[in-house]
């Protein structure tokens, strides 16, 4: 009745090993959905890796992992004086504007502390300047424990290196004794590139998606067939009362919007120019019916109208094969957005 997430257990363990093997410091990132996989699992998953730190996104997220992955635990999200007042000593605490800073260790002298600075992402974080500021304030305050600087850089464009480099000036100029220097988002010969130019810095990859969707040929994605009707042209169905164009079925499948099945597939043909070659086929999507993440027998279909909370309605074509109520179809999804019913390790 699910829409599972099948994971085979070997490969998703292999590609942990690898990225361990290529990346020792790595700090596993467990946040959001948990990629898919959930954060507990995730949590579980860092814990027999042997890895010392472990990042969520929230200081929310802090519950869903702390009791099963026994280490340090860096949350993401820059603390505010808003955020939940945790004094939890495994928990390090990124902090990315100096008032927060004063704030934090007003209130929890011997915070431990990584400092983010702002890179051309423009999320969150402190300017070179202020930087030096924060050297300061760390200064003045002994208990405090530096556990290292922040850069969160950006995915796309040319290799980040060089932005890097002027990053890595601004830590070194800032007075703050050398650290740990937390990143994401670079491969490995940009690291070793990095860890060669700066020998006296722990460089430190925080990495989610590379580590945990890093094999997708390990995860595997299927909804359930729960109901199939066959209709005549003109036979009417669905939430809208509209009427079937041509004779085929209704398949009802397992997966709505409340697991994060969207309108469109997730990638495909949904270019104008695709569209337009659609329509001028005269194909099914021209009677306005869109393609859905569901396939069968290799291939997409058409949702015969938008997703229901929980389940889909597809529009099959007459000769089209159809499934049998109980089977397992595959849906192609993005993992970071999709929350399945079951996930099965195997
Ligand atoms: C999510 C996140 C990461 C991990 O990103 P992936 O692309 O999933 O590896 C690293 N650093 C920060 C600050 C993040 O928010």
């Amino acid at each position: 009745m699910s829409l599972t997430l099948y994971v085979d257990g070997a490969r998703f363990r292999a590609n942990q090993k690898r990225v361990l093997a290529a990346q020792p410091r790595v700090v596993p990132v467990a946040k959001g959905n948990g990629y898919g996989l959930g954060n507990p699992r995730l949590a579980l998953e860092a814990a027999e890796m042997g890895v010392d730190t472990l990042a969520v996104g929230t200081y929310d997220e802090l519950a869903q992992v702390a009791d099963t992955f026994p280490g340090s635990l860096l949350v993401l999200t820059p603390w505010r004086p808003f955020a939940p007042q945790v004094a939890n000593d495994r928990v390090i605490h990124t902090v990315s504007r100096i008032e927060d800073l004063n704030a934090l260790l007003a209130h929890q002298p011997g915070a431990r502390v990584v400092l983010e600075r702002r890179t051309s992402m423009l999320r969150h974080g402190l300017s070179a300047r202020e930087l030096r500021s924060a050297a300061d304030v760390m200064a003045a305050t002994p208990q405090a424990r530096l556990e290292g600087v922040a850069f969160h850089l950006p995915m796309a464009g040319a290799s980040p290196l060089s932005e890097v480099r002027r990053l890595m000036t601004d830590v070194v100029a800032s007075g703050l004794p050398q650290t740990t220097i937390w990143v994401s988002h670079l491969s490995d010969s940009e690291l070793a590139d990095l860890a060669r130019s700066w020998p006296d810095y722990v460089i430190r990859p925080r990495i989610g998606t590379d580590l945990w969707l890093g094999d997708r040929g390990a995860l595997q994605v299927r909804a359930t067939v729960l109901d199939s009707h066959a209709v005549e042209r003109g036979d009417m169905f669905g939430y809208r009362g509209r009427s079937a164009p041509k004779n085929g079925t209704i398949l009802v499948v397992s997966g709505g919007t409340a697991q994060g099945i969207g309108l469109e597939a997730p990638t495909g043909a949904n270019t104008l120019k695709a569209r337009a070659s659609a329509i001028a086929r005269g194909g099914m999507d021209a009677a306005g019916f869109v393609r859905s993440p569901y396939s069968i027998g290799g291939k997409q279909r058409l949702f015969a109208e938008p997703p229901h909370m929980q389940a889909s309605m597809l529009f099959l074509t007459q000769g089209s094969p159809v499934p049998e109520v109980g089977e397992e179809i595959e849906v192609r999804v993005r993992f970071t957005a999709t929350l399945f019913d079951r996930v099965e390790i195997r």
